[in-house]
């Protein structure tokens, strides 16, 4: 018989387990196919063994699964790339690739991780393909849109996610706006207190679960609202969330790095992004260098920690950087030394990102004598149009943390923009009230983009 070439990812169909379209990776060093499987329960049908299992077709789509039924074939100890061996269903269905339809065996992997939702293995390929690694979809083009609209009854048989607003306060505006937001677009929405989440730290199944002991394995995405004084644990939440496929809106890395001042600050440096000029030492012996370093007085110190303005201080002379920067090191606290911008006149800009675009903006103002402007301090804000400038650094901003959702701070400076953070839970109430906009249902419709149910 001829044999075919494909390449080492090629698009199947198992249409007798209703999965029309499947990427599938070659991979000759496993005997047997396997395939994705949540949920596998045996059941008896007729007097024989039966499982019924969900199979999320599209790799990166959680939300989205075809609930299978199939005849237990064996039960086999199948060891994994990393040694260890694991009890799998075995069930036999009819492969279609190019135009050889054939039967195959599969086993139901129920371990989340994995890039492929299904492997082809050696038994399926013999006899029948050659395979170039150099190459994918030889057989058929990688269109994923096209495969995706095979699903689209599926899409319509779920038209609400299952979301979960990882926070602290149920009654904040920003925590408010986003459940009323998520419930009118026919989303259920369950408001989830961090400090009420535990988990199950497993390899074969991890779980979160909360109060009470509800197991929250049924979510198709989590919104973190985390406040600072909860990063810890709340990024430790989401890792957890990430590991059972529950799709995180701002990713457990982006929150924790975003909200370190001294790496952001590198991170910014490191990709171009202008800030004003900052120093950080740990010694208080190089206090005085530290202040001509960043061009001398006036400067601000910075707390690491702060947030809202809360734990920032301009100095007017030299001598009065020098007392404040040395009193907070003789506190043990880590703080930045940064170049004052006097000429934003207690101004900044404070832009809200949604999936890589800026959605709104508003100027913040300081109070008569203040130079910090944020809100929270006294201060007042108003609707500005950016710059070109100022939005394409915003964006870069985001995405250097990968944030999904940020607020971007800018203050304009006689060098032109810079950037003074990026706030990972950024709130909802200034924004939305001045600019008129209805943010939290931008953030709502980025998920649904994301989990593919809207375009
Ligand atoms: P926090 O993270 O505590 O909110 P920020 O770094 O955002 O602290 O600073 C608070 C406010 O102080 C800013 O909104 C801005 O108005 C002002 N500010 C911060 N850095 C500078 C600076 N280098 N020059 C002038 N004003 C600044």
């Amino acid at each position: 018989m001829s044999k075919i070439i494909i390449g080492c990812e090629e698009w199947v169909s198992l249409n007798d387990i209703k999965i029309p379209a499947i990427k599938a990776r070659v991979d000759s060093g496993a005997k047997t196919s396997s395939i994705q499987a949540k949920n596998i329960k045996r059941i008896i049908k007729n007097g024989e063994a039966w499982v019924t299992y969900d199979v999320n077709p599209i790799q990166d789509n959680l939300s989205l699964y075809v609930s299978c039924e199939s005849k237990v074939f064996d039960t086999r100890l199948i060891k994994s790339s990393s040694g260890e061996s694991q009890k799998r269903y075995v069930i036999k269905t009819i492969l279609e690739l190019g135009n050889k339809k054939f039967e195959i065996e599969l086993t139901l992997a129920d371990r989340d991780g994995m890039d492929y939702r299904m492997l082809l293995g050696r038994e399926a390929l013999k006899n029948r393909y050659l395979v170039d690694t150099s190459k994918s979809f030889v057989l058929i083009d990688n269109l994923e849109e096209k495969f995706l609209k095979k699903y689209d009854y599926l899409i319509k048989q779920s038209s609400g996610l299952k979301l979960g607003l990882l926070a602290t306060n149920k009654d904040l505006y920003s925590n408010k706006r986003l459940i009323e937001a998520a419930e009118a677009r026919g989303h259920k929405i369950q408001f989830l207190n961090i400090q009420h989440c535990y988990m199950k730290l497993d390899a074969h199944k991890p779980e979160v679960r909360y109060r009470g002991g509800k197991i929250l394995d049924d979510l198709d995405a989590v919104i973190p609202r985390i406040r600072p004084s909860m990063t810890f644990y709340g990024c430790a939440l989401l890792r957890q969330f990430s590991s059972i496929g529950t799709y995180c809106l701002n990713s457990s890395s982006s929150i924790s790095q975003s909200r370190d001042k001294l790496f952001s600050s590198q991170l910014f440096s490191i990709n171009g992004i202008k800030i004003p000029i900052t120093g950080f030492a740990k010694s208080p012996l190089e206090t005085k260098d530290l202040i001509d370093m960043v061009g001398g007085s006036p400067l601000i110190v910075k707390l690491l920690e702060s947030t809202q303005g809360k734990g920032v201080v301009s100095a007017e002379t030299n001598k009065a950087a020098e007392s404040v920067i040395n009193a907070f090191k003789s506190l043990q606290a880590n703080i930045l030394v940064q170049e004052f911008i006097k000429e934003a006149g207690g101004r900044d800009i404070r832009c809200f990102i949604v999936d890589g675009k800026v959605v709104a903006s508003i100027m913040r103002e300081a109070k008569k004598g203040e130079f910090r402007s944020n809100i929270h301090q006294g201060g007042k804000a108003s609707k500005i149009k950016i710059t070109i400038e100022e939005k394409k650094l915003a964006v870069k901003a985001a995405k250097i943390f990968k944030l999904d959702v940020a607020g971007v701070d800018i203050i304009r400076s006689n060098k032109g923009p810079l950037l003074l953070e990026v706030n990972s839970s950024p709130g909802l109430e200034g924004i939305e009230s001045i600019t008129g906009k209805n943010i939290a249902n931008e953030i709502i419709i980025s998920i649904e983009k994301k989990l593919k149910l809207s375009s």
